[in-house]
């Protein structure tokens, strides 16, 4: 038995990122049985924003869901390893540090990791907190494995994600989806007709005159927000007042300096630059306010730091930092650019992506489209984005930089009440809470708030129940215990020549 109100036909609007993870989500889930349909409409002429080339290791998740074969997804995407992101120029000119995807050390006696570094550190034996991470460590020498589950060994479950080519991923997943029954449909939709009875979008009209009905639409236009905003005016929250970012100029160059599995973002004097090494070239850009730094500028500054000779012009993109009020509004969920962006930092975009495609298979619809289950989506998505943005404003408001007029305002300026309260508890004893399943976990607030320079009044009492020598004997032996797991570490690009490689 079938509901009467299952849906018949699906549509995607946009075949970038969101576009084709959301029809390789729908193709390996909803089409099996042949009862509703998957169209994805692109547009070759309008093209996609082709960056977004750094992920999280949440993408893992995704590409299990999926099914795939890592090395194939590797070989096929031209893509690397990556264990961490390397902040440079954060705190100050001249100092950096590394935000590792996977924990510092362990906790011991019921008590984080974290309080007993801390209390090293106020003991003045100020030891490296990167030493205490198997992911650090292996970055800093440029190597790479994956995790071979053996227990007790921090090489049984080191946490990666990957730096791949924004546009062989959208082509691998097309051919992926297309191969579960998804249906691809080239053209530029020039007008949209609603149902005038309940405003849902009814179908959407190409240019060629062709039209293409559905049932649901999945808005993956990217920033103009076909249908979520230009039809359904759902409204946007601007966040600049705290992510002042709202270019980036990016420009890909000839493979050059570290083959390291991270991704660099270097703080500048209006943003930052972002490195990302791929197998066959280096993606990099550099995100600035525009109120702080005019487009050529940032375009020349670029290309005077690249890493190896550019290989296409610069590509400038603008956005308002900031989410659509609603993500889903009646038949239309926007996922990708459409329902937001922040800014590169982090790499958290591709994730909100896959948390939107993830959310809607939870909250599936059938034709009635019900308000409670609508609300609920939305509700969630906004916690999800909300809870990113404070952590990417934490990377400018706590730093010391005062050179320029950029570095100044964000480290003056006033921040949600949740970063507040975070690095006030923070300040206190060193604590970090984490909101239910916020993205960003205990590690990665201790990492940037500690990256960044917040530096804790105490650190949480119990750790006193073990004594200092104890305390200095465990500490020394995880130190040693790293720095021996990383020894065993091929080299990354070595790892990926014996595995994975694109370019054989
Ligand atoms: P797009 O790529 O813009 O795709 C939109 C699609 O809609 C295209 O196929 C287009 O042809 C189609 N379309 C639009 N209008 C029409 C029409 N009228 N008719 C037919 N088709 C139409 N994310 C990360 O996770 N990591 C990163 O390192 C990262 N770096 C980034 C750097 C920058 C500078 C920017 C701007 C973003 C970055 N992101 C990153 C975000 C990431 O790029 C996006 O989340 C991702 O590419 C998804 O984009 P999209 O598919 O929503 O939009």
């Amino acid at each position: 038995m079938t509901s009467v109100n299952r849906l018949r036909k699906v549509v995607i609007v946009g075949g970038g990122t969101a576009g084709w993870m959301t029809a390789a989500a729908l193709g390996r889930f909803l089409t099996r049985d042949g009862q509703t349909s998957v169209t994805l409409v692109e547009s070759e002429e309008i093209g996609t924003v082709g960056v977004g080339e750094s992920t999280i290791p949440q993408i893992n998740i995704f590409n299990r869901m999926l099914g795939l074969d890592e090395n194939d997804f590797i070989r096929k995407t031209k893509a690397t390893y990556k264990l961490a992101i390397e902040f440079v120029d954060w705190k100050a000119i001249g100092h950096s540090y590394h935000h590792p995807f996977g924990p510092y050390g362990i906790d011991m006696e019921a008590v984080s990791f974290h309080a007993y570094w801390l209390k090293l550190h106020a003991m003045g034996e100020d030891h490296d907190l990167g030493a205490y991470s198997l992911n650090t460590v292996g970055a800093r020498l440029s190597k790479f494995i994956r995790p071979n589950g053996q227990a007790n060994s921090p090489l049984g479950s080191i946490a990666y994600a990957f730096q791949f080519d924004a546009g062989l991923y959208a082509k691998y997943l097309r051919d992926y989806s297309e191969a579960r029954g998804v249906v691809r449909q080239e053209g530029k939709i020039a007008t949209v007709q609603q149902n005038p009875l309940n405003g849902h979008v009814a179908s959407v009209t190409l240019e060629s005159g062709q039209v293409v009905e559905g049932d649901l639409f999945i808005d993956c236009s990217g920033f103009r927000g076909l249908l979520i905003e230009q039809t359904l005016k759902a409204g946007y929250e601007d966040w600049s007042q705290w992510l002042l970012n709202d270019r980036a100029v990016a420009m890909p160059c000839a493979l050059g300096g570290s083959t390291a599995p991270v991704t660099r973002a270097t703080a500048r004097s209006a943003g930052w630059q972002w490195r990302i090494p791929l197998q066959h070239r280096l993606g990099n850009g550099y995100a600035f306010s525009s109120a702080h730094i005019s487009e050529d500028e940032a375009t020349a500054f670029l290309l005077a730091n690249l890493d190896g000779e550019p290989l296409a012009g610069p590509n400038l993109l603008k956005f308002t930092a900031g989410r659509r009020k609603k993500s889903w509004d009646k038949n239309v969920v926007a996922i990708g650019l459409s329902a937001g962006f922040m800014e590169p930092l982090e790499s958290q975009s591709i994730h909100l992506i896959q948390v939107g495609i993830s959310r809607l298979l939870a909250m599936f619809p059938d034709r009635e489209f019900r308000q409670p289950d609508i609300d609920r989506y939305n509700r969630v998505m906004t916690f999800e984005y909300e809870k990113v943005r404070d952590f990417l404003i934490l990377h400018y408001k706590a730093t010391t930089r005062n050179d320029t007029p950029y570095w100044d305002y964000v480290r003056e300026m006033p921040v949600p009440d949740y970063l507040a309260e975070k690095m006030a508890v923070f300040e206190s004893y060193g604590r970090i809470f984490r909101e239910n399943e916020e993205l960003f976990n205990d590690t990665s607030w201790f990492a940037v708030m500690v990256g960044q320079g917040v530096v804790p009044k105490g650190y949480d009492p119990m750790v006193d129940v073990m004594s200092d020598d104890e305390l200095r004997r465990r500490m020394a032996e995880i130190r040693s215990v790293i720095a021996k797991s990383a020894e065993v570490m091929p080299g990354h690009m070595e790892f990926i020549r014996a595995n994975c490689d694109a370019m054989a």
